[in-house]
Parts: C-alpha cells; structure tokens; sequence
C-alpha cells in the first residue's frame, strides 16, 4: 500500500486546551502527516518522518497548516436550500420556511439532490463530517447516507420524528416513528462509516408516547445515538412546560422517556436549570453549542465558561439552516463573539478544539476523527493563512501559531480551505 508523507505546518493537540490552555497544543512549522490505506500512521517533524519513511510520495502543502478537517456536531441538510432566511421567532421560522422546505424531501429524487449539494458545501468549507437531522420520510435518509458513502465521508444522521404540532405532511405517529427509525438502524447502523442517530426533532413536536417508544428503541440500540433540541429559547421553554404539565423541567421530558443518557446530543441547551445541567454532567451528554443559529434566530448567551467549569462534554455545530453559514470558521467565530458577550475570552486553541476533538468526543468517535494521531482517520484540511488581502496582511504581522490563524477564524470562509481529504482522498482544491 502506498504511503504519502503531507508536509506542511502542522498543529496537535495533546492535551484538552479548556483546562491546560493553548499548551494543550503542539506546533510545527515544519511538521508532517503520514498516511496510509486512508489512515493516519504517524504525525511529527518533517525531517524526522521523511527520513524514516523514504519510500513515502510527498506532498508538500507548503506554509498551509494542516489540519483534522472540521466536525459538525448538529445540522438540518433539509435546510440547506433555505440558509438566511429572514424571520421572527424560532416557531414562526419553523412554520414559515422549515415545514414547507422539509415537506419537498417526501421526493426522494428532491433529497438526493440537497443531500449531495449539502456534503459538497461540506467538504468546500472544510467540514469532513456532518450529524445531520433529516425529514419524517425514510428516503430523506437513504438519500443522506448513500451520498457521504459516495464521498468516503463518515456521517451521523437519522430520521426526524414528528406526532405533534406539525403539518400532516411531515407527522408520524409513535409507533410508526419507531418501526422506521429501527428500520434504518438495520439498514445503516455502523455500515461503512455510518452512524445512525435516533431523532426526536424536540419535546414540542413529540407526545410523551413517541418519546417513549423512541426511548425503548435506543434502549434496544444502545450504540447508537440520539440527537434532540434542548431550551433554545425562553418562549420554547414554556411550551414545553405546558405540554408536559409533570416535567421538572425541559429535560426531564427526554429523561422520563429514557432519552437522556451518555450518547445523548442536546443542541443549544442556552438556558438550564441547575437540576438539568447537574443531570447532563452526571451522565456525560452532549451540548452542542451552534452560536451561528443561536444569534441568527435571536435565542440567547450560550454560557461555555459555566459549562467547561461544571465539566460538561460540549461539541460546536452550524446548525443549518438557523445557522446562517456553513463554514465552521464562522461558527468559531461566533463562538469567540458569543464569549465576548459573555465576558468569556476563548482562546483559538479553545476554539479549534471544539470545531474537531470537542465536537468528535461528542459522538463518541474520538480516536477515530477530529484528530490527526496514529489509527485516526486521514479526514483533513490545508488551511491558507492568508486566503484573502485583509487577513493576509493581519497573519503577516502575527508573532505565533494563534495570532497567524485568529484572523483565517473571525474572518475566514471556504476560501482558507485550500484542500480537504477525506479518507487519505482528496476531494477539494
Ligand atoms: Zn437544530
């Protein structure tokens, strides 16, 4: 098997940079990632590894920093042909823009279609991963699962479940939602690079029974995982506590049905109480924090200082269509915005860390994606620096690693991804 040796800069993380700071991170300005049968087989110093691998072809990226390509933690590929659309609130946006577009995916020919535009606007961004939540219809995941299996992409999906508070074009009833998504889990569970996720779209649009059977059926499947909506905004938040009059809270509507638990993804999750952010540390779930969405949709302050203080594992996401980009570079950006608000500095270490590792423990595929060390999956990017004239010439003043790539983060877009390689195969620039 042919070996390639990518030469380049190179940044890697050892450490976790929340709690031991930028040193969490090495850098090489001469560094250099050794690939075979589309795995990572060593990461180091150039010198170093090209003496040691002298059969290796080289390629040599130059300045561009090399990097594990970007994991996005939660999105909707059904809202990719609706980004940016404008709106008041969080349920009028649904019912305005969202429930009409997801309505189209009842034509499979209609979901191949946005499903392979969603993953190449991945791969062009930079993002080599997707968790995506699809439509009520089965198709919608079929066609999701077989276009990243085209593209040698590893990919989290599963059919949204609706019983409730929907249009009858997009409801499912409790036992149909279950029959379907246990369905899909034989047909892709751990299939290729497929992993499927059991998807209540949010407690609104379930009743307590589909939450229930959708409870039993992880039960059932316990490697896979689960992904949700979690108190994104204040008004949600009361409709919630109206429709399940016996909740403690909003997340004891999932905990009640048995839909709370370590391979549990809870996006935004804004606005906790101290007995929900206690029950989601103790049992290691996952917050996926989409600050794009968050400040598109008007729905508050994600608190990252307070969450990394309790110990809470959190991943980061665009969350499109209510993110409004689809570059993680954005939606680092936003974080960093988000965190200014909050009185909250994170440092680009912090932010790099949750757009790949943070995002890929998240969904339990740590080891395996979000990091370029030996046995990972050769899933990358080269990063250009200077991928426009206004941050050129901010990188070009900057005295170390963090001040060179800062710019390319607040400013940045899929121009900075000068290539992405997927499985050790390139697939961009
Ligand atoms: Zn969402």
């Amino acid at each position: 098997m042919t070996k390639t040796l990518h030469l380049g800069q190179t940044l890697t993380f050892t450490g976790d940079p929340f709690t031991q700071g930028p040193a969490a991170a090495t850098h090489s300005s001469r560094g250099a990632v050794l690939v075979e049968a589309g795995r990572v087989v060593a990461a180091g110093e150039a010198d170093a590894l090209r003496a040691q691998h002298g059969e290796a072809e080289v390629i040599d990226h130059g300045a561009g920093l090399i990097l594990p390509g970007f994991v996005d933690a939660h999105m909707h590929y059904p809202q990719t042909a609706m980004i940016a659309s404008w709106g008041k609130r969080l349920i009028d946006w649904l019912n305005s823009y969202t429930f009409p577009e997801e309505g189209k995916f009842a034509d499979r020919a209609y979901a191949d279609e946005i499903a392979k535009r969603t993953l190449d606007l991945a791969i062009s961004n930079g993002t080599t991963t997707l968790t995506s939540f699809c439509t009520i219809h089965p198709g919608s995941v079929d066609a999701f699962f077989e276009a990243a299996e085209a593209r040698g992409m590893a990919a989290f999906a599963g059919k949204t479940c609706m019983d409730r508070n929907a249009p009858d074009y997009l409801s499912d009833t409790a036992q149909s939602a279950h029959d379907d998504s246990k369905a899909l889990i034989e047909r892709w569970h751990g299939k290729g690079r497929a992993t499927y996720v059991i998807t209540p779209r949010f407690s609104p649009t379930s009743t307590p029974e589909q939450l229930e059977a959708l409870g039993a059926l992880w039960a059932a499947n316990p490697s896979c995982l689960m992904q949700t909506h979690l108190s994104e905004q204040v008004d949600e938040i009361e409709w919630v506590s109206g429709l399940y009059p016996e909740a403690r809270d909003y997340l004891d509507t999932y905990e009640q049905h048995g839909l709370l638990g370590a391979r549990g993804l809870y996006g935004h999750a804004i606005h906790l109480e101290p007995r929900e952010t206690d029950r989601l540390r103790e049992v290691g779930a996952g917050l996926v924090h989409c600050p794009t969405s968050n400040t598109f949709i008007g729905s508050g302050l994600f608190d990252m200082a307070a969450r990394m203080a309790e110990g809470q594992r959190i991943g980061l996401a665009s969350d499109t269509g209510g993110g409004s980009s689809f570059s993680m570079l954005r939606v680092m950006g936003a974080a960093y915005e988000i965190g200014q608000l909050k009185r909250n500095p994170i440092h680009p270490a912090q932010l790099l860390w949750l757009a790949t590792e943070g995002s890929a423990k998240v969904l339990h595929a740590e080891g395996e994606i979000g990091r370029l060390a030996p046995g990972s999956m050769a899933d990358m990017i080269v990063l250009d620096l200077a991928s426009t004239p206004g941050i050129a010439q901010r990188s070009a003043l900057a005295s170390d690693i963090w001040e060179a790539l800062f710019p390319t983060i607040m400013m940045g877009d899929d121009r900075a991804i000068a290539k992405t390689y997927v499985a050790g195969r390139q697939v961009k620039g």
